[in-house]
């Protein structure tokens, strides 16, 4: 109990370092600097305008999301809230998980809706980002909560089940899980989630998508179709994804890319995202945390000796309590885990981002009896700028926010590796 509430200290001054630095210390002046370079007074300004918007709102969420942590930790521990479970639990041994899950996702989402109202939508609406009407917005956020829920009830049921089947040898046997769960997941989140929020179909024919698919051709990769997804219908902020593994890799591209962008930059983004493609980034991405997961698992087990916890009594008390802590600490491992995580997407990035400037290189020398490396640099160069700019991204982000929530590498850094083609 007392290491619950240390963890939970640990985890409020870490956050709130995080917001001081991110208010005192941005824009970073040597960022700042560079960034003034490639963008004008103005567009920095409303840059900065964009970020710091409601940055109040951001503090109190952090704040209420920390005393709800807080409130939990004392909740769980009650006697109330055992006999309550028992009861649930006399009539089925499963029904208690999905109960509280969801009382557990019920009270998180009341208590950052009022701040999640205004960044993503009275901000989004601000800036004219907004695609939605705020009953539009509350609906989305209520699914999003929903399938939350829904998945972590189920990854819960599904852990108790393998420590009740499996009294001595659970962790082998959880562990051995973690891969081909994140493997589903990830399939789960292209062919079930994906289709619930957006509809996505092939991109029209015409010369860019024909040169796309020549350009994902010439390095080797044999891409029938294009997807795009109706981002128009939430936002118009502009952008582009891969997903997938083996056989299920795809590419997406927003509908609102198109218009804003030239085609030149959609070549360079479309290329970028080859680059995760043909890297497999999301195989090894997922391979990775799968790893951590397991070592998680394995650590878990050794307390769980350690502190002489019966098998039979683990199976028994396997109920909402143990649920709920899973989930909690689910909640704040992800948290602690976001600077590992984001180093390894920043050195994706930068990988998909040289081999995007070079796809397009070949493409066109293997195309044209002549080709300049330079342009395709340019074009890469002008599609961060505008992406920058009509995304309203953060130039000049402080150190301490960069190291922990960056998936990206700062915008200038992206810049200036273009300018290296000559
Ligand atoms: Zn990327």
């Amino acid at each position: 109990m007392k290491k619950l509430y240390a963890i939970l200290l640990i985890y409020s001054a870490l956050r709130a370092a995080l917001l001081f630095s991110g208010f005192y210390f941005t824009p970073d002046a040597v960022l700042l600097n560079e960034a003034s370079k490639y963008f004008s007074e103005d567009e920095i300004a409303r840059s900065m305008y964009y970020f710091r918007w409601g940055y109040e709102f951001k503090a109190l969420m952090a704040l209420n999301a920390a005393a709800y942590y807080f409130l939990c930790v004392k909740v769980f521990f009650s006697d109330g809230f055992a006999k309550k479970a028992a009861r649930l639990e006399s009539a089925n041994p499963y029904i208690s998980i999905p109960v509280f899950v969801f009382e557990f996702y019920a009270g998180f989402a009341l208590a950052v809706l009022p701040y999640r109202f205004t960044s993503g939508y009275l901000k989004e609406n601000f800036f004219n980002f907004t695609a939605l009407s705020s009953s539009g917005w509350l609906f989305l956020f209520l699914k999003q909560t929903v399938i939350e829920a829904l998945i972590a009830s189920l990854v819960l049921i599904f852990i108790k089940s393998i420590i009740s089947k499996f009294a001595e040898k659970w962790h082998y046997i959880l562990a051995l899980c973690v891969p081909a769960a994140g493997l589903f997941f990830s399939l789960a989140a292209q062919f079930l989630i994906l289709p619930f929020f957006y509809v996505s179909s092939p991109m029209e024919e015409s010369d860019l998508k024909r040169k796309l698919l020549a350009i994902a051709g010439s390095n080797g990769v044999a891409a029938q179709e294009i997807y795009v997804i109706n981002e128009s219908a939430y936002s118009n902020h502009t952008n582009a994804f891969f997903t997938g593994f083996g056989p299920f890799k795809n590419i997406y591209l927003c509908d609102t890319l198109f218009g804003p962008h030239a085609k030149s930059e959609i070549e360079s983004i479309y290329a970028h995202e080859l680059g995760h493609y043909i890297y497999n980034h999301e195989f090894y991405g997922i391979m990775t945390a799968s790893a951590a997961v397991c070592a998680a698992i394995l650590i878990i087990n050794l307390f769980i000796r350690r502190v002489k916890i019966p098998p039979r009594v683990l199976t028994a008390n396997f109920n909402r309590s143990a649920a709920l802590i899973i989930v909690f600490f689910y909640h704040l491992a992800a948290f602690f885990a976001m600077p590992a995580e984001n180093y390894i997407s920043r050195r994706f990035e930068r990988a998909s981002d040289r081999f995007a400037v070079e796809a397009v290189i070949n493409y066109n020398r293997s195309a044209l009896k002549t080709y300049d490396a330079k342009e395709a640099g340019e074009n890469a160069k002008n599609l961060f700028i505008n992406l920058a700019r009509k995304n309203l991204s953060n130039l000049a982000p402080d150190r301490l926010n960069y190291f922990f929530f960056a998936t990206h590498p700062a915008i200038v850094e992206r810049i200036k590796n273009c300018e290296k083609y000559k």
